[in-house]
């Protein structure tokens, strides 16, 4: 199905509806960014269907990763306290009650 330009500005301003004009992943941050579901260096078209609405530090801390692989990436953060810098920050910045708190 090919949707025409006018169908595919609905699609996103009903994607970008959809989230009450929040990041769609961490729901906390106004945002007119959007983040490739699917980067593109993996394959991820520009279709609005792979486009989700990111803040600056959600797209910034997922960086070239799918959606899977950042999730997986953050658990293994919060369940080990080992990981990238970027997701560490990510964490720190929005949700760091999960953070691990050292036993003493
Ligand atoms: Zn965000």
């Amino acid at each position: 199905m090919t949707l025409s330009p006018e169908q595919r500005n609905r699609r996103a301003h009903a994607a970008y509806q959809l989230h009450g004009g929040l990041c769609a992943y961490c729901l906390l941050r106004p945002t007119d960014g959007r983040d490739h579901v699917v980067p593109a260096a993996l394959g991820g078209g520009e279709g609005q269907l792979n486009r989700q609405p990111a803040c600056r530090l959600c797209d910034w801390a997922k960086g070239s990763m799918t959606v899977a692989e950042w999730i997986a990436a953050t658990y293994r953060l919060l369940a080990t306290g080992e990981g990238p810098a970027e997701i560490r920050m990510w964490v720190e910045e929005t949700c760091p009650e999960l953070l691990l708190q050292p036993v003493s």
